[in-house]
């Protein structure tokens, strides 16, 4: 079958290799044939070889947001059976440490990734550790069912704290999960949806996620539109995507006294921070990684399949694996915003 490895440590080192079908799926194991597999901002950080990508063993398969259909299972697995569609959750935590008991296993520190610590999705198939397998209801559709890891994250930042119900929320940076974060709030009753970013595309698909106001900050200082909005307040809750230290810096003056920022994109290398402002309004600051396992899914299922958010515009591209390389020059050059392979075709 035909797989994208990345086959060689540094920038690019990408492969599309003819490799053996995994064999029969051990216990605990299932084998699942790939459907719709896309690329995550992960997987762009493996291209360029960020410091994560590091603990890599290559070759490896990539793709670690996938919706597949059950093929076979291994010895002991009940949860799944084969014909079953499933999405899957990409932390395989141990289950046995510390932060796993006390109900933290998304940041469990023994977290082994598919498509990073073993072969992923980006292949006609692939073995999985049953537990990280999500039953996809039938009214979600199989796109929609492999973006379901990231919009899992997105539903974790709305409702962690104070939550976004009646409040002015922020969306600072519209990436996919952004932009699934822009219709997530909506969904769960924020009052009002700012967002903002640089890039033409991604401002105007904001608006279609339902965000009131898209704010391109490289033509326009955010801080006073925010503050005509909420009438000279701030927003009540921040959620910084972007990472860029720009906005990491203006985050503080955007929030009203009391007021949450929740920060999920990665900064590249170290970021000054004037803590004092952070300080004297007296905000909460929650670091956000992943999805609470299962307690995200269920949520994000329930919003899907109900039809409460619909995340299928996201989709620019849906291409062959064999074209693998047209969907990540499209994100590396700001020209896509989710980017789907079609293992099938
Ligand atoms: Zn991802
Ligand atoms: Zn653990």
């Amino acid at each position: 079958m035909l797989a994208l490895r990345k086959s060689q440590p540094g920038i690019g080192g990408l492969s599309l290799d003819e490799i053996a079908s995994p064999a029969q799926p051990g216990p605990g194991q299932v084998l699942v044939r790939v459907l719709n597999a896309g690329i995550c901002g992960t997987d762009l950080h493996i291209y360029r070889w960020g410091p994560f990508a590091h603990r890599m063993k290559l070759p490896t398969v990539l793709g670690h947001e996938m919706c597949g259909v059950v093929e076979a299972v291994g010895e002991g697995v009940s949860r799944v059976a084969p014909g079953m569609r499933v999405s899957v959750e990409s932390h395989v935590p141990c289950g046995h440490c510390y932060t796993c008991h006390r109900g933290w296993a998304h940041v469990c520190p023994n977290t082994r990734y598919p498509g990073v610590d073993f072969d992923g999705g980006f292949a006609a198939r692939t073995i999985l550790p049953e537990t990280i397998l999500w039953p996809v209801p039938e009214s979600i559709p199989t796109p929609v069912a492999a973006m379901m890891e990231p919009f899992g994250i997105a539903v974790h930042a709305s409702l962690e704290g104070s939550g976004v119900s009646g409040q002015t929320v922020v969306v600072a940076g519209c990436g996919p999960i952004g932009l699934m974060n822009i219709a997530a709030a909506r969904a769960l009753g924020a009052l009002r949806v700012i967002a903002t970013d640089v890039n033409p595309l991604r401002l105007k698909m904001a608006l279609t996620m339902g965000a009131d106001r898209a704010i391109d900050v490289a033509e326009q200082d955010p801080l006073p539109v925010v503050r005509d909005l909420t009438h000279g307040r701030g927003a009540d809750v921040v959620i910084e995507y972007s990472g860029h230290a720009k906005s990491l810096a203006g985050a503080a003056a955007l929030t009203t006294n009391g007021g949450e920022i929740r920060l999920l994109g990665v900064p590249e290398g170290e970021t000054a921070l004037d803590l004092e402002a952070w300080l004297i309004k007296g905000l909460t600051v929650r670091n956000l990684h992943g999805r609470r396992l299962f307690s995200t899914w269920e949520s994000a299922t329930a919003l899907l399949a109900e039809g409460k958010v619909d995340i299928a515009p996201l989709v620019s591209h849906v291409l062959p694996l064999n074209e693998a390389m047209i969907g990540f020059d499209a994100c590396l050059t700001g020209k896509a915003v989710k980017v789907l392979f079609d293992a099938g075709a």
